[in-house]
């Protein structure tokens, strides 16, 4: 298929490196993988070593600076690997959870996430969806109360994919109960804070290898440090990645149309009892 003007030659010999280690490493592991719904939290560390989870960061956080074509490729390639799973977990790592970190976080707080966000060494989730719904975001009903230097978070995450294993989550919270869009904020949340657990890995019908998990909030104490941006400025900053989210999926579900193309003609035109004699 001809290539969009887009791509230069720079650009189609990073997609041969990626599409190489794909398919020595990530290939042939898929069917275990997605049969034990989850792949190993070190093919994390393997992106993160060939430069794969920060092509859009500045190189001061350990990013390459490369931009969106490099990760529109990394994305297409993701989505030939053989799991919708792998593509997932890796993608919502880079695509939905560490943007928000990057675009709106304070220096200092961009030091502290995503060094260790961009070699693999943490992952990190986004938190936005809620059991009661996920399509209308104004309506987030976990709460965050100011109390002293901090907020005291109550409710939960349902649907989080890297949920389990999740050592940051990004969260929309409710900083102002009657606000609706006007009132909420965005909470970084650390593993091992008090209050913060994972209520269950759900199973699915697909994406088995990505972990997905409900997130409960009980009283959870989160330093006032840890907001991404204005207090009640939260949902302009949920949607401002949104574009980029929804070519993300985009970008992998076309991807993945093309591999199975490939794939059927492939087998049609080597399937024996097909073959003209
Ligand atoms: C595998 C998986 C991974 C996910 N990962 C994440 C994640 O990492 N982080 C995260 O925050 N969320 C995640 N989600 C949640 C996802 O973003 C939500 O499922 C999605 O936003 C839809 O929300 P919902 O499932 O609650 O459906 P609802 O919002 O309840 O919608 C149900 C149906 O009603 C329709 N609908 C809703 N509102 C309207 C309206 N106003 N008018 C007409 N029709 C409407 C919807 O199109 C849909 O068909 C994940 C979901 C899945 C399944």
């Amino acid at each position: 298929m001809p290539r969009s003007h887009l791509f230069a030659p720079e650009h189609e010999e990073f997609r041969g490196t990626v599409r190489r280690f794909i398919d020595k490493e990530v290939r042939p592991h898929v069917e275990e993988w997605e049969e034990a719904q989850q792949f190993p939290r070190e093919l994390f560390k393997r992106f993160g070593a060939l430069d794969l989870l920060g092509l859009k960061y500045a190189e001061q956080y350990g990013g390459t600076n490369a931009g969106v074509i490099y990760e529109a490729i990394l994305f297409e390639e993701l989505a030939r690997c053989g799991s919708g799973g792998v593509a997932a977990g890796i993608g919502a790592h880079v695509a939905i959870a560490t943007p928000p970190i990057n675009e709106h976080g304070k220096d200092a707080q961009r030091q502290r996430w995503l060094p260790p966000a961009i070699k693999g060494e943490k992952i990190v989730a986004l938190g936005v969806t809620e059991p009661s719904g996920g399509s209308d975001i104004a309506h987030v009903q976990t709460t965050a109360r100011r109390e002293d230097d901090g907020y005291v978070v109550n409710g939960a995450k349902m649907f989080i994919t890297n949920g389990v294993n999740a050592d940051l989550v990004v969260i929309l919270v409710r900083t102002k109960p009657e606000g609706g869009h006007q009132g909420l904020s965005v909470l970084v949340v650390e593993r091992g804070t008090p209050g913060y657990s994972v209520g269950r890995k759900l199973n699915k019908l697909g994406w088995r290898a990505s972990d997905t998990a409900e997130l409960v909030f009980q009283d959870c104490r989160v330093p006032a440090e840890n907001r991404l941006g204005e207090e009640n400025g939260g949902f302009y900053l949920a949607v401002s990645n949104f574009q980029w989210e929804r070519l993300w999926i985009a970008i992998g579900a076309v991807a993945s149309a093309q591999r199975s193309l490939e794939l059927a003609v492939e087998y049609a035109a080597n399937r024996t009892q097909l073959v003209r004699r």
